[in-house]
């Protein structure tokens, strides 16, 4: 039948965010024909500027092939579903025009329209422009909607976090918030539900009966590049830990949800959160990296507290391993790491399920290495099972292979959407569960919310580490403590073809 229009307005349309990251994450969709017919995409930022202006913004992010005349036309037609409003965050004129210039293209349409705010704004005015848009902008009912987006970060401990969750209560029904995670977005964190709940090999090992630790990895070979100065103020527990490694704990061990429907499978998530003890100081290890005089390029020779952003006195973790337990029946005693860092010698996200060793052994001793599950975020999507097999030929001794699916050897033609592609898709129609709800929220500031205290009150040293290294030694100590075994035997050799 008819569609009614969607109206996508984009507060902050002159910002990074915004240019980098959502205009072209638009124009793909429309390019894919997966934006919903009618749409209008409405900027509304402070600064005096028109479509032409934001255009330029964000043209050289959107990778238009220059030598396919139809792509050209399409994406003219694109910028012309674009219109832009000039407005301050927190009076409320522009507000009025914006919902103006709704009420004009419900009119056009003769349906209300489906309105969608997405807020890539600073933090400082979530506040007010939220409420403006309860006072202003709300839809027309009928099959109408109104979604509110936020991004990152919600709050920078827990009271300012339930500060912002309460204010947003106050305005808006849970199911009108989608705060953004983009981990929860890509491909492997969205295939650990059907790993985990569609294999039969899977599920009856995935306790504390046969696992050793669970290890979640998130790496980053490049530092501060000169510009700490934002990442100063949150550090990497803030920035990576407290968010998107909590969220893919949470997936990896909760319970099987009674349903796909977005209420059941976060009640799971929370349900796992509401186990984990807060972090104490013995259960974590912080980190900073210094410079690497042998570096390459001036990043790497640019230690974290020699970036010009940086107080020279800044006791701000650009690395941390942090051991959670959730305390189940499912999974008592095992070990979850929680491990990442900037300025490390590769950039990689994973998901390391270390098995327990093999019980009444018959090999020689020594020869058996234990079982590692390990799904790779990114880059590279992969999983691979990292397993013993026979030596092949003559004799009979056991040695280290593994299982590998490797995405982009199995499946040569498949782009993979990115997170932002998928998650826009998802606000659009409305699925709800790859956002997060405000109690797991809650309770990931709880679990690290003494800990960040702690650390800040006694002004604790991080350990040092050098750019380009795996970081500290103290972490790799940490999890060998808690029963991590690192074999250092396992050999890989990649496929002819990658
Ligand atoms: P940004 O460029 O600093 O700000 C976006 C726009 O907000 C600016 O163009 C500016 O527009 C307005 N603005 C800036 N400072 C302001 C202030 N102090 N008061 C009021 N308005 C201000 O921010 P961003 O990098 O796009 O990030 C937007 C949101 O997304 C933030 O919450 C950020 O944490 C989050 N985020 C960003 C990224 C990223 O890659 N950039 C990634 C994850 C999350 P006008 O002056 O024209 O109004
Ligand atoms: P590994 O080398 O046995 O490493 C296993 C884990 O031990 C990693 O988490 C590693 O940490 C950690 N570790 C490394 N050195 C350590 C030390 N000195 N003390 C304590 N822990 C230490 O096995 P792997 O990382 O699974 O595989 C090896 C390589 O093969 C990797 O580069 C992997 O990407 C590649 N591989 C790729 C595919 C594929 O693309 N399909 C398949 C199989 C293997 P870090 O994470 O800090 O290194």
């Amino acid at each position: 039948g008819f569609q009614g229009p969607h109206v996508f307005v984009l507060f902050g349309a002159s910002g990074d965010l915004a240019k980098k990251k959502i205009y072209p994450t638009l124009w793909w969709l429309f390019r894919d024909k997966l934006l919903p017919e009618n749409t209008l995409i409405i900027g509304y930022a402070r600064s005096e500027l028109n479509v032409g202006d934001i255009r330029k913004h964000f043209e050289e992010y959107c990778k238009v092939r220059k030598d396919d005349e139809q792509q050209k036309a399409a994406f003219e037609e694109f910028v012309n579903r674009n219109t832009y409003i000039s407005g301050k965050y927190d009076t409320d004129e522009g507000f009025i025009s914006l919902n103006n210039a709704i009420e004009q293209t419900e009119e056009l349409y003769k349906k209300p329209a489906k309105r969608l705010f997405y807020l890539a704004v600073p933090p400082n005015v979530f506040e007010p422009v939220s409420a403006m848009i309860s006072k202003h902008c709300m839809d027309k009912g009928g099959d109408a909607w109104t979604r509110v987006v936020i991004e990152k970060p919600f709050g920078h401990d827990d009271v300012s976090s339930k500060k912002l969750s309460d204010h947003l209560a106050k305005l808006f029904k849970e199911e009108q918030i989608y705060r953004i995670d983009h981990y929860l977005g890509k491909e492997m964190v969205q295939n650990l539900v059907i790993l985990r709940f569609g294999n039969r090999f899977i599920s009856p090992s995935w306790n504390r009966e046969h696992i050793a630790a669970i290890t979640i990895s998130f790496k980053e070979d490049f530092g501060t590049q000169g510009r700490g100065g934002y990442f100063d103020e949150s550090g990497i527990i803030r920035d990576v830990m407290q968010n998107h490694l909590m969220q893919i704990l949470t997936i990896v061990a909760m319970e099987k949800p009674a349903s796909l429907s977005p209420e059941d499978i976060r009640n799971e998530k929370v349900k796992v959160l509401k186990c984990i003890h807060p972090v104490t100081e013995k259960d974590i290890v912080v980190g900073q990296y210094t410079a690497n005089p042998n570096g390459d390029n001036d990043d790497s020779r640019t230690g974290y507290l020699e970036d010009s952003q940086v107080p020279k006195d800044s006791i701000t973790p650009t690395f941390a391993t942090a051991v959670l337990h959730v305390n189940n029946e499912r999974w008592d005693g095992v070990p979850f790491f929680l491990r990442c860092g900037k300025a490390l010698n590769e950039r990689k996200a994973e998901v390391r399920i270390q098995y327990k060793d093999v019980a009444g052994d018959i090999f020689v001793e020594g020869q058996l290495k234990r079982d590692e599950l390990v799904i790779r975020v990114q880059p590279n999507e992969a999983v691979y099972m990292k397993l013993m097999t026979k030596k092949p030929g003559f004799g009979f001794e056991a040695e280290e292979t593994e299982l590998d699916l490797t995405y982009n050897s199995r499946y040569k033609n498949i782009r993979l959407p990115d997170a932002y592609e998928r998650l826009i898709c998802d606000l659009l129609s409305g699925i709800q569960y790859n956002f997060v709800r405000a109690d797991e929220l809650e309770h990931a500031w709880r679990i690290f919310t003494p800990i960040l205290k702690t650390l800040e009150e006694k002004k604790t040293k991080p350990h040092q580490y050098i750019f380009g290294s795996r970081g500290p030694e103290a972490s790799d100590k940490l999890m060998h403590e808690h029963g991590y075994i690192f074999s250092g035997t396992y050999k890989w050799t990649p496929p002819n073809k990658l």
